[in-house]
């Protein structure tokens, strides 16, 4: 598409602020969210008093180094509201992240908070090249998944007109995109895969795909999975990242004009890169577990939250405001094969390097006595699904074999399938994966 560049007065003043005005706003934000978590919230006021720090110790922002961090499990064990900062009635929402083991984590917003996130979500989408009049189909799921809603309000904001589909009915969101024409889609990349793949089906050439622009993210993914799906669909493939436990999708997303990694809206969100062992924090672009401190939530403020998501921050380039790389695993996905730590982003980079395979992929983790196996089920692009032979299949997976035992350093199985072998995931995230091994004592 032609990128669509702000125009002067498009962009918000702190889009163009100087690192000094933006560093004032930031120490001004921290200090009251911090005496706000204090006063407000009994946990964070004992880990407080337990590390011998005060809200007043904040002079400098570089000081945010001298408070505790919080964790999932602070927030697993103020369930269901331990952690909210205002009085119930000042609540006007909750969500909650699905939360693969035991209880989910709760996030609750004011109404203040509402509008900042949907202020963020409409940011969000014109960095993205989104604009008000466009048309926006959202594929999130609606409901306690922080992706659907936050999406909605935030293109309802912009003064999008806002088609509501969620996950789910594939047929007839194609159907829909087909008959609305919109210019913008807010999906889960393996979800947009789906939907490219039944457009593929259909026989509907990108090209005559009326959607210009996908804001993807929720989980991660690659640069090879961002041209396949950039190719399939005929848009510009745009990297949108948040979490529930900080507010939901565009706590960072990227800009149109130069598609290198999330901006961060720092103005709301302070970013740190810790070691994750040590949890000293680390220089700008350096690699480690990003921890972001919340500078304006009301509800439910994060006082240096470890994400768990491993990435680098990145010097501006098209805002003012730093950028994060794509996050290249997390500190809990990290699967320990046969003693070797392996990213599955980096099995993903491999698959979809093979232009002859397609961009659905699942990992299988078994034990046989003490040895892991690994099984990389990967599949076949439709056009060549009953186009080669057995034997042109296997040599696909071999190669794929060695080039992973090469970057990765494990053997695994590689099983390539006929197109659509593997079950595709409708709402939600996909399941790439699937670990059956008897869990260590
Ligand atoms: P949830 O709270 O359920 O929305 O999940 C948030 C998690 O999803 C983050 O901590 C990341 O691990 C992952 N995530 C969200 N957006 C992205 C993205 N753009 N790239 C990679 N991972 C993402």
């Amino acid at each position: 598409m032609t990128v669509k560049k702000p125009t002067p007065g498009e962009l918000e003043p702190i889009e163009t602020a100087s690192r000094d005005e933006i560093s004032a706003l930031q120490l001004e934000r921290m200090k009251w969210s911090l005496r706000h978590a204090y006063e407000n919230v009994a946990h964070y006021r004992k880990k407080f008093d337990d590390h011998g720090v005060h809200p007043d110790d904040l002079k400098t922002l570089a000081d945010l180094a001298k408070f505790p961090f919080t964790t999932k499990s602070d927030l697993r064990d103020t369930y269901p509201f331990g952690m909210f900062a205002v009085a119930r009635s000042q609540v006007a929402r909750v969500h909650a992240s699905s939360g693969t083991t035991g209880r989910p984590i709760v996030a609750g917003y004011t109404l203040k908070d509402i509008d900042t996130w949907a202020h963020l979500m409409a940011r969000s989408i014109r960095a993205a090249g989104g604009r008000a009049g466009d048309t926006c189909h959202i594929s999130y799921g609606y409901g306690l998944f922080t992706g659907g809603l936050g999406a909605h309000y935030g293109a309802e904001r912009l003064g999008c007109m806002v088609v509501p589909m969620s996950g789910g009915q594939t047929e007839k969101q194609v159907q829909l995109i087909q008959d609305f024409r919109p210019e913008i889609i807010m999906v889960t990349p393996s979800y947009a895969l789906v939907l490219a793949e039944e457009f593929e089906r259909l026989g509907v050439k990108p090209e005559d795909i009326s959607l210009k622009i996908g804001l993807l993210g929720a989980e991660p993914w690659g640069q090879g999975m961002r041209d396949e799906i950039e190719r399939k669909l005929g848009i510009d493939a745009i990297n949108i990242y948040g979490l529930t436990e900080v507010m939901g999708p565009g706590v960072a997303s990227e800009c149109i004009e130069s598609k290198d990694g999330p901006v961060i809206w720092e103005d709301h969100f302070y970013p740190e890169i810790i070691d994750p062992e040590t949890g000293q924090v680390l220089a700008d672009g350096e690699a480690g577990e990003l921890v972001f401190t919340s500078l304006s939530k009301e509800a439910a403020p994060v006082i240096r939250y470890r994400t768990r998501d491993l990435t680098r921050l990145l010097a501006p380039t098209s805002r003012s405001l730093r950028r994060m790389d794509r996050i290249t695993g997390r500190t809990d996905d990290m699967l320990i094969v046969r003693g070797v730590n392996v990213f599955p982003s980096v099995i993903e980079e491999q698959i979809l390097r093979d232009k002859r395979l397609a961009g659905t992929y699942q990992i299988r983790l078994t034990r046989e006595g003490h040895l892991d196996n690994v099984e990389v089920q990967c599949e076949l692009q439709r056009e060549l699904s009953n186009r080669l032979s057995l034997h042109e299949t296997q040599a696909i997976g071999a190669e794929l074999q060695q080039r992973i035992k090469t970057i990765a350093g494990i053997t695994t199985t590689v099983t390539v399938m006929a197109h659509e072998s593997i079950a595709r995931t409708l709402t939600g995230k996909a399941r790439r994966v699937v670990d059956d091994r008897p869990k260590q004592q």
